[in-house]
């Protein structure tokens, strides 16, 4: 075991949920150090603020436990705990000055002293609200009404207020989610300042990459209420554990392919040596970073492909190739022409080989009517003399078996099994078995790989399409019936 002295905040085995189809935060295992600047990064409705909140002591865990220097804290209210939070939508008060406002909560609070609970001296308080004020750059602003103050100003408040009770931990939720591009900037370099200053634990929340990547120690990459991955920026940028942390943090080339040999990977067509061992055979997805993707002349090239649009971001220009089906995004320098022929080159180093956490789509189901099964939170469908080899269907449409047996089969439970390639989705919500939102797109060179969520039970249908659907369509899913695979669950209790 890891040394945990320097540990502040431990989450074992943390779950919270809400209802019986919102699990909001999943067997999460987090261990957090003292002092260090953690973000917690994901799509909006992955699990942070509920996270947060569990933290902070709003809200309780329904599984696990939170450790605070190692005691357990899961039953312990929010003012017990040496912990404050700034909200994006921080709540001054506006009728108070700057001073009252940072004042507030000091006013209320007692200290031991001697044996007995006392009220902090009118100086003290000046003392802590003054130092809260110059860390957070906004000294002298003591009489101003807070009203007056630019929306930047405004959370630097907030964050004094919350920093005047000298707290152990910091939890700050998307504070900057509501200020403008250029005051966000100045607030994140201020804010790791204030980090710096403080030497607390800041514990910080956003959807924002860019913001996490810049200020964090350590970032918690969440998706759907679990931890994908947890790491230091660069380890995060540079070894995505999956596909959904490659597509979310800075921009990639995601491909499908395959081991086709000892350090060999084959994509794209063509056969790549690489550095990450699998065994031969294994399906994987590729990362590939648009800066590593090197332009040379055609002839040079592993991949050959023709320019389809250049884009100038300022520094760099963004330059999209095609390469037989697939799209390379290319990051250079170097400016091309549309319609310009090129060849591309990728060192072992610049491929990142992940194994495909999805081969096929599998659920428990049971037959419904004489040829459909119920899977999914929908109904298809489907072929069932698969589950008897040699069987047919008589006229009425029961199943005689190659003995010439015939078999209800009405309720029997089975395993179905959906392959990535064999569902297509409609808009037309009446022409599917079972229909739901697009929760998940991710581009894969030369098509999409979608999650479709139901929307009564939740469950998931995950597939490969060429065209591009938008996120949060509402969409039914289409599986042809021969492409339905069943087994019996129970093959022992065979009904007749
Ligand atoms: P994030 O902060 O990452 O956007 P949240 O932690 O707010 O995500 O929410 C995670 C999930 O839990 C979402 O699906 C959200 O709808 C759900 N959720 C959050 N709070 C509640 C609540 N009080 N009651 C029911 N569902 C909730
Ligand atoms: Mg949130």
């Amino acid at each position: 075991m890891e040394n945990t002295n320097d540990t502040i905040i431990e989450l074992i085995d943390v779950s919270r949920q809400f209802d019986e189809n919102t699990i909001a935060v999943d067997h999460v295992n987090l261990r957090i150090k003292k002092g260090e600047f953690v973000t917690f990064l994901g799509p909006s409705g992955c699990g942070k603020t509920t996270t947060l909140r569990m933290i902070a002591g709003f809200d309780l865990p329904t599984g696990g436990q939170i450790l605070l220097n190692g005691k357990d804290i899961s039953l312990l209210p929010p003012n017990k705990r040496p912990i404050n939070t700034v909200f994006q939508r921080y709540a001054l008060f506006p009728h108070l000055n700057v001073f009252e406002n940072v004042a507030f909560g000091l006013k209320l609070k007692r200290i031991p002293k001697e044996g007995k609970s006392v009220k902090l001296s009118k100086e003290e308080i000046s003392k802590k609200v003054r130092h809260a004020l110059e860390i957070v750059d906004l000294e002298g602003f003591e009489k101003r009404d807070v009203t007056t103050l630019s929306g930047g100003q405004q959370q630097r408040i907030a964050i004094a207020r919350a920093i005047v009770n000298e707290p152990e931990i910091l939890l700050l939720d998307e504070p900057l989610g509501a200020l403008d591009l250029k005051m966000r900037k100045e607030m994140q370099i201020e804010l790791k300042e204030m980090h710096r200053k403080l030497g607390i634990t800041f514990i910080y929340v956003t959807h924002d990459q860019e913001e996490a990547l810049t200020m964090s120690d350590t970032i918690v990459v969440m998706a759907d209420g679990t931890i994908q991955q947890i790491g230091t920026p660069v380890e995060i940028y540079n070894e995505p554990n999956n596909v959904f942390v490659a597509d979310f943090i800075g921009e990639s080339n995601i491909f499908s392919g395959a081991m086709v040999g000892k350090l060999k990977v084959k994509f794209c067509g063509k056969e790549f040596a690489c550095l990450d061992d699998f065994e031969t055979g294994q399906l994987v997805d590729i990362v590939v970073r648009p800066e590593d993707v090197k332009m040379v002349s055609p002839e040079e090239g592993q991949l050959k492909g023709k320019i389809i649009s250049v884009v100038f971001k300022g520094v760099h220009y963004e330059i999209t190739a095609l390469c037989g089906k697939n799209e390379i995004v290319i990051q250079s320098t170097q400016s091309k022409t549309v319609g310009e022929e090129i060849g591309m080159i990728l060192t072992p180093d610049d491929i990142h080989i992940m194994e495909k956490a999805f081969l096929t789509n599998k659920y428990d189901g049971y037959i419904t009517k004489k040829n459909t099964v119920c899977f999914g939170d929908g109904e298809f469908e489907c072929d069932v003399t698969q589950l008897y080899p040699g069987s047919h269907l008589d006229e009425e449409g029961y199943l005689i078996t190659k003995e010439g047996k015939k078999i209800d089969l009405t309720d029997v439970d089975v395993k179905v099994e959906v392959g990535l390639h064999d569902i297509s989705m409609s808009d037309n919500i009446d022409a599917g078995g079972a229909t739901g939102h697009i929760i998940s797109i991710i581009y894969k060179g030369d098509h999409y790989a979608y999650i479709v969520r139901t929307d009564e039970t939740e469950e998931d249908f995950v597939f490969d399409c060429e065209d591009l659907w938008n996120e949060n369509d509402h969409v039914s899913i289409l599986i042809p019936a021969d492409k339905i695979k069943l087994t019996l669950a129970r093959p022992e209790e065979e009904k007749e």
